[in-house]
């Protein structure tokens, strides 16, 4: 469950080597990948990125994983916060839990510990109902006759009703609640976990769920803290699905259904598919499609959609064929798109969704059906509003504000590019005004816009933005991936070295709010900037990983990195005098950190000075090409180029100029 930052629990330093020492990385491993020795090692196909061929290894004496196909790597805790998309003090939980070390929080509050406790309580309840609809699926005559027989009427084997776990509530009105009290459940928790009901005259506790067949809804690490029930009865007056209420462990929000038997195959297809229910979900799974979750009922919430985001960037939406229903929500899934997210829509044929194509069609077919009727959103929506807007001038425009707001929410400026190119095409229009209109709504939404002179401190978690370009705009994404090693370097030695100090408001008055190594990450990503070094990207995603840790054991990290050329760039930047191209800005260095609020953003307009600056000289020469093959449309476009880039390098010298005096 979300805690804040303040609530992050120490694990004692005894207790961390304890786990460190037990956990076999083979083991852990183990337990996700189907390993092969080879030699002193195994080997395997590599559960973070697509293979055939294994390059993803093991090695026992070393406790570490490496792929050298993409380059993940690290020890047994490194493995599990990558794998399972935890935090750094709950992955050490897990392996806890594995090995049966106790991992009692060293510093948590009477207050924490009180909430742990009943939400272990409420899930211990939610867990024992589950185990108790199962079995009357299973073992019981009204439970084998209605609910089974459901089930396999519908298609669902019993492998798959086995693994959803799902069940059957009997039609006793408080057989549930009754047996959870003689096993010794406290009937504070059935009704807290929104499985029990008091009720009003005698105050007897009666189940929530009678006569239905159940769904547990489980938690990204499987477990159950709520239900679905659907009736079998036809009846209008019947609710078809009753849900559990929200409770202390069910929020609505930040759950989707499917998601805990999805989470790996979403990481090894790196997509995700979005539908709309419980039986949408398995009967996906019956026919082979695992990468499924449903929203249950509600539009997709942020919070959810970051959940998917921890395991791709790509989802796809299933929509069954109503056209008021997807109009509905073609504003919502703007929100995806600003999340970052590749958003593709599937759309079934009338009066079909997405549980009846698939029990209609062979596991094949459906897999074809969705690959080959998949279309990008923005692609779809503008095909959709535009089959509407005919020829009428001013639905045109309104149509084109829609896409264009679509696309200005989109945070990677190469993707925007892409849209705005392929839009301009679709709806005839130039790509400079949908690109000016596109610019236009961000500038006034913030996105990313520079908002004048920084802040002298920003307010805490305020978003960063360096005055780099009085223009209001990003570095163009033709220089992004420019490259410049000393610039580079520096940058990432401010990020080693002083990555925690405060860099603005060090004084009493103003204490630090942002971080050196906030500000560094913030303004490369802000500019869709990434390192062109290999060594130094790899050592940033690292950084990246488990920037929360603190300064010295990000060092420490570094320092014991299997990579050796990671451990010798470290050591370099941590122990050699090293040459700053910053020095000749600064008039005297030490001691450095009184400086950084000065020479952090400075390395990071140098940087951004220097590709700037390299892009420049690289524009020249092409023109220079383009002038003697008399490519005429080329030079003109180079010509643009160079008009921005010299726009920019003019506003980085003054900006140098400010920062010098
Ligand atoms: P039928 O057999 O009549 O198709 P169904 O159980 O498939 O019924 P639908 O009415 O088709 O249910 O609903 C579409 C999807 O939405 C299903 O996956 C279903 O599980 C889910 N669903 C429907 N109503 C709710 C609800 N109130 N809460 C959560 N999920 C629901
Ligand atoms: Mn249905």
């Amino acid at each position: 469950m979300g805690s804040g930052a303040s609530l992050v629990p120490m694990i004692s330093k005894e207790t961390i080597d304890k786990i460190l020492d037990t956990a076999q990385i083979e083991d852990v491993v183990g337990d996700f990948v189907a390993l092969r020795r080879r030699g002193a090692n195994y080997m395997a196909c590599c559960p973070f990125h697509n293979e055939k061929t294994p390059s993803f290894s093991v090695s026992p004496s070393k406790g570490i994983f490496k792929c050298f196909g993409c380059g993940k790597a690290g020890n047994s805790v490194n493995f599990i916060m990558e794998h399972e998309q935890l935090g750094y003090v709950d992955a050490l939980k897990y392996l806890g839990r594995k090995y049966s070390i106790d991992v009692t929080d060293k510093e948590e509050s009477p207050q924490d510990a009180e909430n742990r406790l009943r939400s272990e309580s409420l899930m211990a309840v939610t867990q024992f109902a589950s185990e108790f609809y199962a079995n009357s699926l299973w073992n019981t005559d009204q439970g084998i006759s209605v609910g089974l027989g459901y089930f396999r009427e519908r298609g669902f084997d019993d492998e798959l009703i086995k693994k959803f776990m799902l069940g059957w509530a009997p039609s006793g009105r408080d057989s549930m609640s009754r047996a959870a009290l003689k096993a010794g459940y406290k009937r504070e928790f059935l009704i807290a976990a929104g499985l029990s009901i008091e009720r009003d005259n005698d105050k007897e506790l009666v189940d929530r769920f009678y006569e239905r067949v159940m769904f547990p809804v489980h938690t990204i690490s499987g477990r159950v803290i709520a239900f679905g029930g659907r009736t079998l009865k036809a009846e209008k007056t019947v609710a078809k699905y009753i849900n559990s209420p929200e409770s202390e462990i069910y929020i609505k929000s930040r759950t989707l259904y499917g998601i805990y038997f999805a989470k790996s195959s979403i990481t090894k297809r790196q997509k995700c598919y979005l539908v709309e229910g419980y039986t949408d979900v398995i009967s996906f799974h019956k026919a082979g499609v695992e990468n499924v979750v449903a929203s249950s009922g509600t539009s997709l919430t942020t919070e959810q959609i970051r959940l998917i985001k921890r395991f791709t960037p790509e989802v796809t939406i299933l929509y069954d064929g109503d056209a008021a229903g997807i109009k509905a929500s073609l504003r919502g899934i703007d929100m995806l798109l600003e999340e970052g997210l590749r958003i593709k829509v599937v759309l079934f044929p009338d009066g079909e969704d997405p549980d009846s194509f698939a029990r209609k069609n062979t596991p094949e077919e459906l897999r074809k059906f969705l690959d080959e009727s998949e279309e990008d959103f923005i692609a779809f929506k503008t095909r959709l509003l535009t089959a509407e807007t005919k020829r009428d001038p001013i639905q045109r425009a309104r149509l084109i504000q829609e896409v264009v707001a679509s696309i200005a929410v989109i945070p990677d400026a190469i993707n925007r590019a892409v849209y705005i190119e392929e839009c301009s095409l679709r709806l005839n229009i130039s790509e400079e005004i949908l690109s000016q209109e596109v610019k236009k709504l961000r500038r006034k939404k913030q996105y990313g816009a520079y908002s004048g002179d920084a802040p002298a401190t920003p307010e805490p978690g305020a978003p960063l933005y360096f005055p780099v370009l009085e223009t209001g705009e990003r570095l163009p994404q033709f220089i992004t991936n420019t490259y410049c090693e000393p610039a580079e370097k520096e940058l990432l030695y401010y990020l080693i070295k002083f990555g925690e100090h405060p860099l603005y408001g060090a004084d009493e008055e103003n204490p630090g709010s942002v971080t050196v190594s906030q500000f560094i990450l913030t303004e490369l990503s802000n500019d869709d900037l990434e390192l062109q070094n290999l060594v130094y990207k790899s050592i940033f995603d690292e950084y990246y990983i488990i920037k929360e840790r603190s300064q010295e054991e990000i060092q420490k990290y570094f320092m014991n990195h299997p990579n050796r050329e990671f451990v010798n760039v470290v050591l370099d930047l941590l122990h050699q005098e090293h040459n700053l191209t910053i020095k000749q800005f600064v008039a005297e260095i030490p001691p450095e950190e009184q400086h950084l609020s000065i020479t952090v953003p400075k390395s990071i307009l140098i940087y951004k000075a220097k590709i700037t600056s390299i892009a420049y000289q690289g524009l020249c020469k092409d023109l220079s090409q383009a002038d003697k093959d008399n490519d005429e449309s080329r030079k003109n476009e180079l010509m643009e180029q160079l008009q921005i880039l010299m726009h920019i390098r003019n506003s980085f010298s003054k900006e140098l100029k400010r920062l010098t005096i």
